[in-house]
């Protein structure tokens, strides 16, 4: 690979920027699931062993360049300590031999790639090290432009991330079917049009779903879908005729009125959906449907959930379709790759993490590299080594 990695530096007595995605699930205040942080772990300890002190970058969630304290990094400070087994600082005044600073999307300067906020960040490091595989597919200040203004290299999660992706799909054996569901709606959309002139079927979940649904003239009562996304979700409809990708959407889901726990739900037909409900899961016959066809796949490819997994019962139709993946793969007759923060999650509830082939800490950069697109992250990585050679 054409960047550099941790091999390539010499980190005794140095200050190291490290670019890692802790936009990890939370659940009333509690990390939920701590795969994103266990995951760098190899390059905590490596940098550590080689004499490195670390000030550690990261987003979570969305504070849109505003300093907003329910988006605070500071509360993972005991998480990271309890995993990686090091004491944590937080904020610039720490004196720790790791450190983590605040929520980088607090600077509007972040998503902008600003050059400017880039410096700040950089006067912070002597070397910058980029672990987040997951947020590769985005040019951000700490992503692209920082990689102009100090030495950099690659992590061992990017590494590894990297060459699992190549090993297990540079040639992809076909049918090929590919699982999208979850939230994101418009970010994941603009995936799909590359994505079906790739995979033979197109499997859809989530609010995902719903949006497409609504494409086809489907009543969706009050389901989350984002109704300016629908001439989009035709468009992709057409591109995947023209390639021959069939979309698989649910038939029936579960409803609720409300969607808190213990609430009580109903299985709907589609051509019968009551219009103050949401749909909350796939039903027993789009379980059915998806399992079906994933006994004449040869690889599955998964990002997004096919329901509000958090909230039970509604982790049924992504379980029950996650054991199928599983046990395919588990008789050799599937190759299983998934990705994304949620889907990890959710993967991790249904009890089948170690059998699938591959799972990726990421999700929208998983999608675009399967697009076959060279992610910016990893483009900045490979041309700051070209500006150095
Ligand atoms: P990932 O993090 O794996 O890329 P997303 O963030 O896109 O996945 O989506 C995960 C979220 O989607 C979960 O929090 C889940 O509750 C939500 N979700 C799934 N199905 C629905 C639905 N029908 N309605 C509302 N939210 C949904
Ligand atoms: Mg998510």
């Amino acid at each position: 690979m054409n960047f550099k990695t941790l091999r390539d530096f010499d980190f005794n007595g140095k200050k190291v920027l490290l670019r890692i995605d802790l936009n990890v699930p939370v659940q009333d205040g509690i990390v939920a699931e701590t795969t994103r942080i266990d995951r760098v772990k190899p390059t905590i300890d490596y940098l550590i062993q080689h004499g490195a002190k670390i000030v550690i970058i990261s987003h979570f969630g969305r504070p849109k360049g505003e300093v907003k304290p329910e988006f605070s990094l500071k509360f993972l400070t005991p998480v990271l300590e309890k995993q990686w087994g090091y004491s944590v600082g937080f904020g610039e005044d720490s004196t720790k031999e790791i450190t983590l600073l605040e929520n980088l999307r607090f600077d509007p300067g972040e998503e902008k790639n600003d050059l400017a906020f880039a410096k700040k960040l950089a006067a912070h490091g002597d070397i910058f090290i980029n672990d987040a595989f997951s947020m590769s597919h985005r040019a951000h200040a700490s992503t692209e432009a920082i990689t102009h203004l100090l030495p950099c290299g690659a992590g061992l999660l990017m590494e590894a991330e990297l060459k699992a992706l190549h090993i297990a799909l540079d040639h992809p054996e076909k049918p090929i079917i590919a699982i999208v569901g979850g939230s994101k709606i418009s970010t994941k959309l603009s995936v799909l049009h590359n994505l079906v002139k790739r995979v033979n079927y197109l499997a859809l979940g989530g609010g995902m779903a719903n949006t497409f649904l609504l494409a086809t003239g489907h009543e969706i009562g009050t389901s989350m879908c984002e109704t300016d996304m629908v001439e989009e979700a035709k468009k992709i409809m057409a591109t995947a005729k023209e390639s021959n990708c069939e979309i698989i959407l649910p038939i029936d889901c579960a409803v609720v009125e409300k969607l808190e726990p213990g609430t009580s739900s109903d299985i709907v037909d589609l051509n019968n959906f009551p219009n103050n409900k949401s749909a909350v899961d796939i039903g027993p016959k789009s379980i059915d449907a998806v399992c079906k066809i994933l006994e004449s796949c040869k690889t599955v490819l998964w990002n997004g959930p096919f329901g509000v997994f958090e909230i039970k019962p509604f982790d049924n139709g992504t379980n029950k379709v996650a054991q199928k993946v599983s046990d395919l793969t588990k008789s050799k007759k599937l190759v299983s790759i998934a990705g994304g923060g949620d889907t990890v999650s959710a993967l991790d509830n249904a009890g089948v993490v170690e059998d699938f082939s591959y799972i990726s800490t990421a999700g929208g950069a998983f999608l675009e590299w399967l697009e076959g697109k060279e992610l910016p992250g990893v483009a900045a990585l490979k041309n700051s080594a070209s500006r150095a050679a």
